[in-house]
C-alpha cells in the first residue's frame, strides 16, 4: 500500500464532535489548512485527497466554483485524489434512487468537463467496493448512538422531521458519518478538502481513526487522523438569489448550452443601487454576479466591482456573460468529445477506478481483520 504520512494533529475534544467549533478552533482550523497548503506546494506526494458526492443530478456552477475548481487544482499541483460517486448515500433520504446510471453518466462527463483527468484521479463508485462498506462494521462500533446525534447534518434532519412528513429517518442517515469514515479511511486518504462550516462533519472520521488505532494497533497508528483542507467557498445563488440547487431548479448546470448560459445571468437578480459595489452581505445578489464573473475572469471579486463600478449593473451582466461564456466553452467542448466517444468510454474509467478502489479496499480490511484478530 502507498504509505501515507500521518499527520500530527491535535487530538479532537468531544465539543468539536458535538459541532461546537470555538472561534479559536476555527482559527486554528485555517492555520493548519494553510500549513498544509504550503507543504502541498512544497511536496504534493505525502498526500492523498478523497472527496465526492452523491449521484443525485447533474452538477452546476455552485458545485463547479465551490468544489471541482479546487480538485482539478491539486490535481494540477500532483495530491492524489480519490473521487468518490456515493451512489449508497443517494438512498439515504429518499425511497428510490431513480436514474442512478443516467445520472452517475452526467456527474463523470461534469468531473471531465471541469478537468479531471481520469488517469490522475481514482474515480469509483460506492456500490462497486465492497470491502469499503464492511468497514463500517468495526467503524459503528467505535462511536456512540449520542456522537452520531449531534452530528450537524444528522441533527438537521432530525429537526427536519415536518419536511419529511410521516417518514422518519433513515438508519442509512443517521450512521452516514460512519460511512464517511469509511469513504476516507479504507484508502488512508490524509486530506478532506471542506468548507469551514463543514468542519465538525470531519469529527468522527478523526475519531475513528484515532479510536481504532489506540484499540488495535497502539504501537503503530495505522489509520491517519484525516486533516481539513479548508475552502473558503463563497455559496454560489441561483437567478431567483436564493442557494442555487439541483433541486431548487434555479442554476446553471454546467452542460448548459451557451444560449442557457445567456439567459441565466439576463435573468439574475440585481438591485436598484447604479454603483456596483462587492458587499455580500448587503448586496449578495450583485456579490454573486461578482463572484461568478471574477471566477471565470481569474480576478476577484473586489477587483471586479472596480472595474465596472459606476457602469452599473448592465454593464456587469455583460461583463459576467462574456467570462462566464468563455470560460464555459472549453468544458462544454471536453463534455461534447467525451460523450461522444460512447457510454463504453465512461464505463471503462468508472471500471478502472472500481478496480483500483477494491484493490486497496481488499487490503485495508484484509489489515484491519489482522489487526483486530480476525485472521482464521
Ligand atoms: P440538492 O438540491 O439535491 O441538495 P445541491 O445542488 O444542493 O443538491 P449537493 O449535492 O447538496 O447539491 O451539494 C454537494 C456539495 O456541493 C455541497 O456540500 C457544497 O460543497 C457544494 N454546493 C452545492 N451547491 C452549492 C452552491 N450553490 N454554492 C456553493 N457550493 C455548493
Ligand atoms: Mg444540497
Amino acid at each position: 500500500m502507498r504509505k501515507v504520512r500521518a499527520l500530527s494533529t491535535e487530538p479532537a475534544t468531544s465539543a468539536a464532535i458535538d459541532g461546537v467549533y470555538s472561534t479559536e478552533s476555527v482559527r486554528a482550523a485555517w492555520r493548519r489548512s494553510a500549513a498544509l497548503e504550503q507543504q502541498i506546494a512544497a511536496d504534493p506526494t505525502p498526500f492523498r485527497v478523497l472527496t465526492g458526492e452523491r449521484p443525485t443530478g447533474a452538477l452546476h456552477l455552485g458545485h463547479l466554483i465551490a468544489t471541482l475548481a479546487n480538485r482539478v487544482r491539486l490535481q494540477a499541483q500532483g495530491v492524489e485524489i480519490f473521487l468518490i460517486v456515493a451512489d449508497y448515500q443517494v438512498i439515504t433520504d429518499r425511497d428510490v434512487a431513480g436514474d442512478l446510471s443516467g445520472v452517475v453518466r452526467e456527474v463523470l462527463l461534469d468531473y471531465l468537463a471541469a478537468g479531471i483527468d481520469p488517469e490522475a484521479t481514482t474515480i469509483f463508485t460506492h456500490s462497486a467496493v465492497p470491502a469499503l462498506n464492511q468497514l463500517m462494521l468495526p467503524f459503528l462500533s467505535l462511536v456512540t448512538v449520542a456522537e452520531l446525534e449531534r452530528n450537524p447534518t444528522v441533527k438537521a434532519e432530525t429537526a427536519d422531521a415536518e419536511r419529511r412528513g410521516r417518514r422518519g429517518m433513515s438508519g442509512l442517515m443517521f450512521t452516514y458519518p460512519v460511512h464517511q469514515a469509511a469513504d476516507i479511511l479504507f484508502c488512508r486518504a490524509n486530506l478532506v478538502p471542506v468548507g469551514q462550516d463543514q468542519l465538525p462533519h470531519l469529527e468522527i472520521s478523526r475519531a475513528i481513526a484515532r479510536r481504532f488505532n489506540s484499540r488495535y494497533s497502539p504501537d503503530r497508528p495505522y489509520f491517519p487522523e484525516p486533516d481539513a483542507l479548508i475552502v473558503s467557498t463563497p455559496t454560489i445563488l441561483g437567478n431567483d438569489g436564493a442557494k442555487m440547487s439541483k433541486s431548487a431548479g434555479n442554476g446553471l448546470e454546467i452542460r448548459a448550452t451557451e444560449e442557457e448560459t445567456v439567459r441565466f445571468v439576463k435573468r439574475a437578480k440585481t438591485d436598484s443601487e447604479r454603483h456596483i459595489t462587492y458587499e455580500p452581505d448587503r448586496r449578495p445578489e450583485i456579490a454573486n454576479l461578482l463572484t461568478i464573473g471574477a471566477h471565470f475572469a481569474g480576478t476577484t471579486p473586489e477587483a471586479l466591482a472596480e472595474e465596472v463600478g459606476a457602469a452599473g449593473a448592465g454593464r456587469l451582466k455583460q461583463v459576467v456573460t462574456e467570462a462566464l461564456v468563455e470560460g464555459l466553452r472549453p468544458m462544454r467542448e471536453r463534455r461534447a468529445e467525451a460523450a461522444a466517444q460512447g457510454p463504453e468510454y465512461l464505463q471503462a474509467i468508472l471500471a478502472r477506478g472500481n478496480q483500483r478502489a477494491r484493490d486497496i479496499a481488499d487490503r485495508t480490511l484484509d489489515d484491519v481483520r489482522d489487526l483486530m484478530g480476525m485472521t482464521y
